[in-house]
């Protein structure tokens, strides 16, 4: 009822999850890993509980975790960030992308993103009452720079990108990334960039952050999430960094969002961010699962483009969908519990309804592998079932 449109419903993720939940099948549908992250970051957090960090931390997060977010982006990627001025904690990266949204546009103005896009986008665009401009990727998923550079208007007020990239797994390139920046500088917008899976990529993929193409550090806004790089995704520790101004306008929203959350996590998860050991782990046993996954997808009868980033593999499920007489993804993903006992989640949730983006995805399932082996085992195993 009060939707501003048909971007703000029920998540896709909760709804398989509760297809799940129900039926008992395995939920490779919605990406959290069923593993949790280091003891020494939960040793952290009830050590923070203790000394009793139990009451509102500052609005802009604790001084230590600021600075630990500047020391990861100069030891990763060599950028200077003020953690004073320039750095805002936020309730995970959702809170922080939907600030920032809200903050920086409204009627009137136009957001880019691509598309397929992370549904929290779109319904922050929605929220904030501004037109949603989706960029279809090109049919072996990278960026079309040509339709970037035509959707691009007076009105553009926003780029919004994601890298790697949820659901395809696609790492933009340096030289994609240079496309974005080109129109960006040319139609004077801000970038507004999702890395949260900045540390999960795989192969000889490298994640560039936009922020470090020349010129952009300018008129960039970086977001990213512990909840990914340490397997926390409940502790919604996540943050934003860029111009003084800019953070300054997003941190004005945030105030009336949850105005600050987290007190006895932020500490911890200062703590994980020098760590570079345990994403690294992670990405190397996710590859691995990945593998493990990309190959039963491929004995079940799907078609895979092979991720070179996030948790996700996307596999089209053309061939099931025609044989069973089924009218697309979606409905494919309904039946699956009960096919193979298995949940994916549609591509098309990541799309606009009715869209060139989503009829050209309208068979592909997205699934994830941030799961123990021997669960993927099995997942694998069923899904050879399904003929
Ligand atoms: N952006 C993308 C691309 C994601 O996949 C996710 C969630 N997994 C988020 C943002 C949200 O991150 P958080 O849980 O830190 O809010
Ligand atoms: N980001 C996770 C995914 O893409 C889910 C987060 C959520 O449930 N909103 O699966």
């Amino acid at each position: 009822l009060l939707a501003p449109s048909g971007a703000v419903g029920q998540t896709i993720f909760a709804e398989m999850t509760v297809l799940a939940n129900r039926t008992g099948a395995i939920n490779l549908g919605q990406g959290f890993p069923d593993v949790d992250g280091p003891d020494y970051v939960k040793e952290a957090a009830k050590a923070a509980i203790d000394a009793g960090r139990n009451q509102y931390a500052p609005g802009d997060g604790v001084p230590e975790l600021r600075r630990a977010v500047a020391e990861h982006q100069h030891r990763h990627y060599g950028l200077d960030v003020d953690p004073d001025t320039e750095v805002l904690v936020a309730t995970g990266a959702t809170e922080a992308l939907t600030a920032a949204i809200l903050a920086l546009t409204g009627p009137g103005d136009e957001v880019i993103t691509l598309e397929p896009f992370y549904d929290s986008h779109a319904a922050a665009i929605a929220m904030a009452g501004a037109t949603h401009v989706p960029v279809p990727l090109t049919a072996d998923l990278r960026l079309d720079a040509a339709a970037l550079r035509a959707a691009a208007t007076d009105r553009t007020r926003l780029i919004l990108v994601n890298t790697p990239h949820n659901p395809t797994g696609t790492v933009l390139t340096r030289a994609e990334l240079e496309d974005v920046a080109a129109v960006a500088r040319e139609r004077d917008t801000v970038v507004l960039t999702d890395e949260v899976y900045e540390h999960l990529v795989y192969d000889d993929a490298t994640h560039v952050p936009m922020a470090t193409l020349p010129g952009m550090a300018e008129r960039t806004l970086t977001v990213s999430s512990s909840g990914k790089t340490f397997s926390l995704t409940g502790w919604k520790v996540g943050w934003l960094h860029g111009p003084a101004e800019l953070v300054t306008a997003v941190r004005t929203v945030k105030q009336f969002m949850t105005y600050t959350s987290g007190s006895a996590f932020q500490p911890a998860i200062a703590l994980a961010l020098a760590d570079d050991e345990t994403p690294r782990a992670l990405a190397a046993s996710l590859a691995a699962r990945r593998d493990l996954l990309r190959e039963g997808l491929e004995a079940a009868g799907f078609d895979v483009v092979v991720p070179r980033g996030t948790y996700f593999v996307v596999a089209d499920g053309a061939a099931h969908v025609a044989r069973l007489g089924l009218e697309d993804g979606h409905d494919l993903c309904l039946r699956l519990p009960e096919l193979a006992g298995v949940v994916g989640v549609p591509v098309s949730a990541f799309c606009r309804q009715g869209s060139t983006a989503a009829r050209a995805l309208r068979s592909r399932v997205r699934f994830t592998f941030v799961k123990r082996p021997e669960v993927l085992r099995d997942a694998v195993g069923r899904l050879a079932t399904l003929g």
